[in-house]
């Protein structure tokens, strides 16, 4: 009784828990992935500032980790929920890892041996991963996790591990959790490039995602942190951001601002031109919106470095004999500009995580017209939820950058931090 369950462990869901758990109270931390971490894991860099993204993120993974006070359950998602604030029974369902986690000592000798590999999607499909593996160096818990879908049973990881750690057969667990309150922090999705068809993503290959694009400039990511065309493994000599895709744009239903695509798309040209300075870098967009501290500065800085922003919006890209072509209109001048880029970055917008719609089912809290869980008030109270004891942080209530994250995940773990105190007083 009087413990808190956290749902979804990217960096809102991370800080809620370590704050909670800080101040006494025993937390759950449910994590869907085999890591906890979310998309945080996944990016190189932040804005304003260039900080590494894991060297900020891993040491509060590592923090959950050993936190005597936080039990993390990954693989593992919410079933159903019951009862009210002080006294919600959480039935949690463990879907199968197929390795022993308490014997697993996380030396890799399996996944060197394993011979098969499949599309990577923490790598955003840009590398390979093999059937057994890690979701990435850096992952908590520091264990693998076989793919049974992909596995052939060739048994040559059952041969290497030293410790039996493998599993042949491998179950669904359920859990029962008491608790007094929950904050869920499930987190966003990103928008589906592919259904904007008129960007060829996914037709020409030189097409890419903001995400595949924070996974090539990472060191640790599938080309060791070089900016290659996919076509042809050549440094591309023009890079094009096309901003606001899936964003701002009422022909999909999608009204709303991402809120950091622009950050990240001036972050990323940054990056190339710090990495290729001969590199032309020109970004397309509607308006910029540099709102946060010091992100105006970040962007005179973009400027300052010769990346040139173009206001105004290609209409498609196409393939020409010599690569890409698309033209834009420059709003500001009027005038149409031909560019053959190399490389073009979609900057795909932020959209609610995949089951949004079935946990608001499930917990009996309502959505906004967007698809993001609808807190209390948007002005003044966005963590509370229109049902007592239910807390919502982070992205899985609107687009936000991650210091927002954070905080919102700071100012959750407060309000369920106070209904396990309540709880445990009666
Ligand atoms: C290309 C790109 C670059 C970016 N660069 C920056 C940057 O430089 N600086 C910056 O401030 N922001 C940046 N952002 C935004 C940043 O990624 C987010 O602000 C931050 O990651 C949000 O964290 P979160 O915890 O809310 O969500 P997430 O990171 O999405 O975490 C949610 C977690 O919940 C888990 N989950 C989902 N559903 C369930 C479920 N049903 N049960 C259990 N677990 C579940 C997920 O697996 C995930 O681990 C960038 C975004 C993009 C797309
Ligand atoms: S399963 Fe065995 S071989 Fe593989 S990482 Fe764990 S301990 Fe090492
Ligand atoms: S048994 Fe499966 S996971 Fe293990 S090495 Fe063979 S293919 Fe890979």
């Amino acid at each position: 009784m009087g413990d808190v369950v956290v749902i979804g462990a990217g960096i809102a869901g991370i800080q809620a828990a370590l704050d909670i758990a800080d101040h006494g109270i025993h937390v759950h931390l449910i994590e869907r992935e085999p890591s906890i971490g979310g998309h945080m894991a996944q990016l190189d860099k932040t804005f304003p500032t260039n900080d590494c993204s894991m060297c900020i993120l891993s040491p509060k993974m590592t923090d959950v980790k050993r936190h005597p006070l936080i039990t993390i359950h990954t693989c593992a998602e919410v079933e159903k929920i019951e009862g009210e604030v002080g006294h919600f029974l959480v039935t949690v369902k463990k879907y199968p890892r197929y390795v022993d986690e308490s014997a697993c000592n996380g030396c890799g000798d399996c996944v060197l041996v394993c011979p098969v590999e499949v599309y990577n999607r923490f790598d955003a499909g840009l590398g390979v991963r093999k059937a057994i593996y890690k979701p990435h160096p850096q992952s908590v818990p520091d264990i693998v996790i076989k793919d049974q879908e992909h596995c052939i049973e060739c048994g040559l990881c059952y041969d290497v591990c030293g410790l039996d750690a493998i599993k042949r057969k491998d179950e669904e667990k359920i859990i029962m959790i008491d608790a007094s309150s929950i904050v869920i922090s499930t987190g966003y999705t990103i928008f589906d490039a592919c259904s904007k068809t008129q960007f060829g993503y996914q037709v020409l290959p030189d097409v890419i995602t903001s995400l595949e694009l924070e996974r090539m400039i990472n060191s640790s990511g599938p080309t060791g942190g070089k900016i290659r065309r996919l076509s042809d493994g050549a440094v591309p000599k023009t890079v094009v951001f096309i901003q606001c895709v899936g964003s701002r744009d009422m022909t999909i239903n999608r009204p709303y601002c991402s809120c950091v695509c622009c950050m990240q798309a001036i972050k990323n040209a940054i990056l190339i031109k710090e990495k290729n300075p001969k590199t032309d870098v020109i970004i397309c967009y509607m308006d910029i919106r540099s709102y946060g501290k010091g992100y105006e500065e970040y962007y005179e800085r973009a400027k300052g470095m010769g990346i040139r922003f173009l206001r105004g919006m290609p209409s498609d890209v196409l393939a020409d004999r010599n690569g890409m072509i698309m033209q834009v209109e420059n709003s500001e001048t009027s005038e149409v500009l031909v560019l053959h880029p190399d490389l073009v970055v979609l900057s795909v917008g932020i959209g609610p995580a995949e089951n949004t719609g079935q946990i608001a089912e499930r917990f009996k809290i309502p959505l906004e017209e967007t698809g993001f869980f609808k807190p209390v008030h948007d002005a003044v109270d966005t963590v509370t939820t229109l049902r007592p004891g239910i807390y919502v942080a982070g992205t899985a209530t609107a687009p936000r950058d991650i210091p927002d994250s954070v905080a919102s995940g700071g100012s959750a773990a407060m309000r369920a931090y106070i209904d396990a105190v309540r709880t445990r007083s009666v």
